[in-house]
């Protein structure tokens, strides 16, 4: 993931409501898709669907919000709230995996992998 909610994307307002909004634990994850969450605004019968959109080459994702601020921006323009406390989750849930994976005692590799060249 390229995208960080901390940089010149958001203006510091819009970090500080993000903030507020996962404190309040008013962002949802999707139940089926992971790279998909949801919140609510002033009508709690119609929430709004925040999209991670990954892509091979890490420099092409982006992220999109239905919201009215949202929804009309370009694709990598969207600057709501929203979107910004969804990228602070994922950098939580990055660096918690990173921290794990640094736990994990390395492993010297002996064996040559399968199908390495072997002259
Ligand atoms: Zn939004």
């Amino acid at each position: 993931m390229t995208i960080r909610a901390d940089n010149i994307r958001y203006s510091a307002p819009v970090l500080e409501k993000a903030r507020n909004l996962l404190v309040a634990q008013l962002i949802e994850p999707d139940g089926t898709y992971p790279d998909i969450w949801w919140t609510w605004g002033s009508n709690p019968d119609r929430p709004y669907r925040i999209q991670y959109m990954r892509n091979e080459n890490p420099e092409l994702e982006f992220i999109t919000c239905t919201c009215p601020y949202g929804l009309f921006a370009g694709a990598g323009d969207t600057r709501c709230y929203h979107s910004a406390a969804v990228l602070m989750l994922l950098e939580a849930e990055e660096s918690v995996k990173r921290q794990k994976l640094s736990e994990v005692p390395q492993v010297k590799r002996t064996r040559k992998p399968r199908g390495a060249a072997t002259s």
